[in-house]
């Protein structure tokens, strides 16, 4: 075992950490306040490299591992805690990675470039108003006429549904329907990449909603009505029938990602604590000499340590599958690793709010102390985006005890 990163892994962090600290510190509570990401620090951060980090460079990618893309999102959920930005750059890491791994040559030439430079969004949309763990539920239909798929149906508590409409170029989404029968569940269903708006122009049959989230604010989450919406055969991901598959191959992906946003945001957090410890006294002496208090510290920190290294080890095993195609690597291997972490590290980054909330006393509950924004932002996390905390539960009972134990239809 090598538990080093690399020389280029190191570099690429204290890169990262150089340009959170320039362009992003002094701004994450403007945008968490505002509700918006410039479009300007979008454009930056693209030319930085900070979207599509593990694709190739062929594609204008960065051709990194996906471990640095990891590093990308941790240390910049730690520098804007409330994730908005770090949402936005896990998205735009994991999607367009999945869309390399699994799109078709043309797909990959007119969308990864436009991302990478941050002209474009590219995210995920399988979420459906009936509920978003059952995938091989979907509803939304795809049926191919004429040369092209038409797809009808309505996708729901999506990311990035405002960013697309103001990014100049536009933008989209991994997206699964229907184009087998409802009875074929998930092995009905194809994988595609729906572009609502592309080379400026917004295309007909798209209608978005917006909501209005409790916490963060800067990325929009929104929902969209497909009708007779028209996408190439070009865009359709992998064989038809199998997207399911596929996409879950980029949950995997994603999720790897989350738990770095989550983990990012929690560092800042227990920080800000030590910060305090080193200045609040209470009954004559410092509080952080209360055991009550330092030794919850130490058991957070502990706990936060774990789980980052358990990430890291789920970053290095897709490196193994999708990078180096390792034979003794298969997808299926990372289901556990991954479900780890994103069950572990948002309950744990809102358990290290709450902590720290109480530790800073009645100016934690306070709008002025900011801390409160970190805990709404990683609790998105736990109520589900990428995947619900009890998906998580079922895909480590599953793949440990056995399907035909697990399994519930
Ligand atoms: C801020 C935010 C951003 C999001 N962004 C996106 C996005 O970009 N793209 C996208 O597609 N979706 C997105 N989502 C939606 C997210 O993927 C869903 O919230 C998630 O998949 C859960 O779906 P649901 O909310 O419909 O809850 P449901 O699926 O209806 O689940 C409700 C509850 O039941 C539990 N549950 C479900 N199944 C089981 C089971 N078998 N056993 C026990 N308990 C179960 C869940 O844990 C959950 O607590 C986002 C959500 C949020 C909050």
């Amino acid at each position: 075992m090598d538990f080093k990163f690399s020389e280029e892994e190191e570099l690429f962090r204290e890169s990262v950490i150089e340009f959170a600290k320039r362009y992003i510190e002094p701004k994450w509570i403007e945008l968490d306040e505002q509700g918006r990401i410039p479009i300007e620090l979008i454009r930056k951060m693209g030319e930085q490299g900070l979207f599509c980090i593990p694709c190739s460079d062929k594609y204008g990618g960065m051709d990194g591992t996906y471990l640095m893309a990891a590093i990308a999102v941790e240390e910049i959920a730690y520098h804007e805690p409330a994730v908005g930005l770090a949402v936005y750059t896990l998205l735009n890491n994991g999607w367009p990675y999945a869309l390399e791994l699994f799109g078709t040559e043309e797909a990959k030439q007119e969308i990864l470039p436009r991302v990478a430079k941050g002209e474009a969004f590219y995210g995920i949309a399988s979420t459906e108003p009936h509920g978003g763990s059952d995938v091989g539920g979907t509803t939304m239909r795809a049926e191919f006429k004429d040369g092209k798929w038409i797809l009808n149906g309505e996708k729901i508590y999506i990311s990035g549904v405002r960013e697309l409409q103001e990014l100049p170029y536009g933008g989209g989404f991994f997206t699964v329907a229907r184009t087998g029968a409802m009875e074929e569940r998930h092995r009905g269903l194809t994988a595609f990449n729906v572009l609502p708006k592309w080379e400026g122009k917004i295309k007909p049959g798209f209608e978005p909603t917006i909501f209005d989230d409790i916490g963060r604010h800067a990325l929009s989450t929104g929902g969209f009505k497909l009708t007779d919406f028209e996408v190439e055969e070009i865009h359709r991901l992998g064989e038809v029938g199998k997207g399911f598959y596929l996409v879950m191959q980029g949950f995997n992906l994603a999720r790897i990602l989350v738990a770095s946003a989550c983990v990012g945001s929690a560092r800042w957090a227990l920080d800000q604590a030590v910060n305090y410890f080193r200045e609040k006294k209470l009954f004559g002496r410092y509080l952080a000499s209360f055991q009550g208090i330092n030794f919850k510290f130490a058991e957070l920190y502990a706990e936060l340590e774990m789980v980052r290294l358990m990430i890291y080890k789920a970053a290095w095993m897709a490196d193994k599958i999708y990078k180096e195609k390792d034979p003794a690597y298969k997808p299926k291997d990372l289901n556990i690793p991954v479900a780890i972490v994103k069950m572990k590290a948002p309950e744990l980054a809102t358990k290290i709010y709450e902590e720290v909330l109480k530790w800073f006393g009645a100016y934690g509950y306070t709008k002025e102390c900011n801390i409160y924004r970190g805990w709404l932002g990683t609790f998105s996390y736990t109520i589900g985006a990428e995947g619900a905390q009890n998906i998580m539960r079922y895909i480590i009972a599953r793949d440990v005890i056995g399907s035909e134990y697990v399994r519930h239809q």
